[in-house]
């Protein structure tokens, strides 16, 4: 059976559109970790970061800055970059690449002009910033 040229490996652009249009839950387990990196408590680490609209007691929802993007999404030059990567919460890390997202696609469209068809074609200029296959690293 053929692969689905949607589902091979495809290197983050570190667009940052999946944390831009998601929220990031965070298990309660992983605030200590996540604490500790920052150097406050984690009573402060909830009082500054979590969204207050979620009620869930074993996990909380991570802020968005205005007008959009995870409170953690920082940029360095094109680049949209987790500033907590090292301890960020196991719903980021378990969240892979792929041009099968819309989220991934939408970021080849806003970073390259490029738009990736059906069978994984892909078609448009690129603005010349990255070439597609090249290493890039996680956000
Ligand atoms: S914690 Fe980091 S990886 Fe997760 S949504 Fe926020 S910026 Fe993105
Ligand atoms: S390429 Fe995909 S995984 Fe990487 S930042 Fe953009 S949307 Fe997220």
């Amino acid at each position: 059976m053929s692969e689905n040229p949607l589902q091979v490996p495809f290197e983050c652009t570190c667009c940052g559109v999946c944390c831009t249009l998601h929220q990031a839950l965070v298990e309660l387990h992983e605030v200590g970790k996540i604490s500790e990196f920052l150097g406050i408590t984690q009573d402060h680490f909830i009082e500054i970061y979590a969204d207050k609209r979620w009620k869930v007691s074993e996990k909380i929802l991570l802020k968005h800055n205005a007008p959009g993007g995870c409170v953690f999404l920082s940029k360095k030059d094109d680049l949209s970059l987790c500033s907590i990567h090292k301890v960020k919460p196991s719903v980021c890390r378990s969240w892979e690449s792929s041009l099968a997202r819309k989220e991934c696609r939408q970021g080849l469209s806003n970073k390259l002009g490029v738009s990736v068809g059906q069978l994984g074609h892909l078609s448009g200029a690129t603005k010349g910033t990255q070439p597609l296959n090249s290493p890039m690293n996680n956000h």
